[in-house]
């Protein structure tokens, strides 16, 4: 018994559980509290604020098609060949033994979450994230999209080089049947070193054109496998940045004339990022560069449309956003972060050339500024009678090399040099080795299922608010899963691992009307 079984949390035996009468109930709304800080030369002032909040999720599941950009790429195929080799059960040989499908990498399918407390033990109750409210399982996706190459997805699995061959053997008639529809192509975006597969491209040159040949694409996609909601995932090529140019990118009206006359400075990824705000799916960013130009944010924001981004978090950025919070939270004063990496596969290829790797180095690069900005005793912080000066902080360089020989095993060299007490020094030493493409493949499903389940989700203010509202469009509740998370313009990025995943728990908690009762753990404290 209980509200727990085995699915999702059911949330009616919530309703009539005769828990804490100020938790758990739906008609009792959950309590936001924050505090307002005003600080000048001679004190702090602390004003505690509250704020009630209802939440309501619809429990039905949509039926949602995942059409990715960049489809036949190494994440392309390597996410469809999982999802089939799970959906169908095929397990494989290799030389280790019979090795079984799984989502493990998944933080909704292969981690836990603490609920509350059993009574009777005392001990904590955790359950799968997945079952703490209902989620598109990722077997049911209806697999689509676009790439400038036209290899169906069994050959470009293969060409890949990721996967075991018995399994691709045995996925690769299922695959054979996702071709990838014909995309947008401009060149001077990507590498020169990509154009030798581009055999797949809409023809012409007018962005118009192109852009009302994807909203189409979505617009098919959805009637013919019968969805309610389609997500579209950019998990193309690395893009250069564009040029921010008043009067062409920095308004929804602005932009979607720039679109109107072609302009050069539109990329591909804004392009469908556009398609997918007026054809309300939500759009992810996989990739680091500028696709949400502020024009590209104001339009998501008038349709109330839903945008997430940018670049996935899988290896070195993820252990940088906890060693860096480690080391600064723990007193300790990172000197300098130096991070290499050599990888082999596509990716790498093209960003070895410098336009494209510039995007990657930003990214890569902003994560430690929040952890930094918020050390004011370790970290000078800017001179405010100076606007132009920054404050203190570590040196941080970022180097990508492309070779070849080691594919898709990506390595990754970081060093943390940091200044102890006393003047003394200690060095950290990190050395990364993985597959790429399997440590970012269950990011976009996390990705996907979280913008499906975050489309369910409304919210009022109470008693204030009379009519619940869908959430704000950039969902940077799915930061824990990208490297540069994508906020409401003008609010704070966080960057901490930890602190990314508690407001994910949180925010489910409180779709299911539970008080978030943290770390507090009084049960353990008091008598
Ligand atoms: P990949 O090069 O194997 O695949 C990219 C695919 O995009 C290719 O098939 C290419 O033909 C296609 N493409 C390029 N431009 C396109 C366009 N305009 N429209 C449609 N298709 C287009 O790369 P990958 O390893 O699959 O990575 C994909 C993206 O994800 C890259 O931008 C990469 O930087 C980013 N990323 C990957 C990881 C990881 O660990 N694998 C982590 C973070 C970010």
């Amino acid at each position: 018994t209980g509200p727990y079984t085995n699915g999702h949390v059911d949330t009616a035996a919530i309703d009539s559980a005769p828990v804490h009468p100020t938790a758990a109930r739906r008609d009792i709304p959950v309590v936001y509290r924050g505090a307002h800080v005003v600080a000048d030369a001679d004190k702090i002032q602390v004003t505690p604020t509250v704020q009630d909040f209802e939440f309501k999720t619809v429990r039905k599941v949509q039926k949602t098609g995942l059409m990715m950009v960049g489809l036949g790429g190494n994440n392309g195929s390597t996410l469809s060949a999982t999802i089939i080799a799970n959906r169908y059960n095929i397990s494989w040989r290799t030389k280790e033994g019979l090795q079984t499908p799984n989502y493990i990498g998944s933080v909704l399918r292969a981690s836990t979450m603490r609920l509350g407390t059993d009574p009777a033990t005392g001990k904590d109750f955790n359950i799968p994230i997945s079952d703490v409210l209902p989620m598109v399982h990722p077997n049911d996706l209806v697999l689509g999209g676009w790439d400038i190459s036209s290899w169906p997805l069994d050959k470009a699995m293969n060409r890949a080089q990721v996967l075991d061959y018995d399994l691709q053997r045995q996925v690769a008639p299922y695959l054979a049947k996702i071709k990838p529809l014909p995309s947008i192509y401009y060149p001077d975006f990507i590498a020169a070193n990509q154009s030798e597969r581009a055999d797949n491209v809409i023809p012409g040159d007018n962005k118009q054109d192109h852009l009302e040949h994807i909203r189409r694409d979505i617009r098919e996609f959805k009637a013919t496998h019968g969805l309610d909601r389609v997500i579209v995932f950019w998990t193309a090529n690395t893009e250069r940045y564009s040029d921010l140019i008043p009067g062409v990118n920095d308004t929804a009206v602005n932009l979607l004339k720039a679109i109107e006359t072609s302009h050069s400075e539109v990329s591909p990824s804004t392009l469908f990022a556009v398609a997918a705000i007026l054809e309300d799916a939500p759009f992810i960013n996989g990739a680091p560069q500028n696709t949400f130009v502020p024009g590209c944010i104001a339009l998501a924001e008038e349709r109330r449309s839903f945008i997430g981004g940018d670049d996935l978090k899988s290896g070195q950025t993820k252990v940088k956003s906890v060693l860096a919070e480690f080391l600064v939270n723990a007193g300790i004063k990172p000197l300098s972060i130096a991070s290499y990496n050599h990888l082999g596969n596509n990716d790498g290829r093209n960003l070895s050339s410098q336009a494209q790797f510039k995007s990657k180095e930003i990214s890569k690069s902003s994560v430690v500024d929040d952890m930094v900005d918020a050390n004011h005793l370790l970290y000078k912080p800017a001179d405010k009678s100076l606007a132009e000066k920054k404050g203190e902080h570590p040196d941080h360089v970022v180097v990508i090399k492309y070779v070849p020989a080691v594919g898709d095993s990506k390595r990754a060299i970081d060093e943390y040099y940091s200044e102890i007490m006393m003047g003394g020094r200690n060095t950290l030493n990190i050395f990364n080795e993985c597959e790429d493409s399997l440590l970012a493949t269950p990011l976009i499903l996390d990705l996907t299922v979280l913008a499906e389940l975050l489309t369910r989700v409304t919210y009022r203010r109470v008693p204030e608010d009379g009519e619940f509202q869908s959430l704000y469009s950039v969902l940077s509740l799915l930061s824990y899963m990208l490297k540069a998370p994508l906020v409401k313009p003008g609010t704070d990025v966080v960057n901490s691992l930890s602190r990314q995943r508690l407001a994910l728990e949180q925010f489910l908690k409180a779709c299911l009307g539970l008080q978030n009762e943290g770390d507090l753990l009084l049960n353990t404290r008091i008598w």
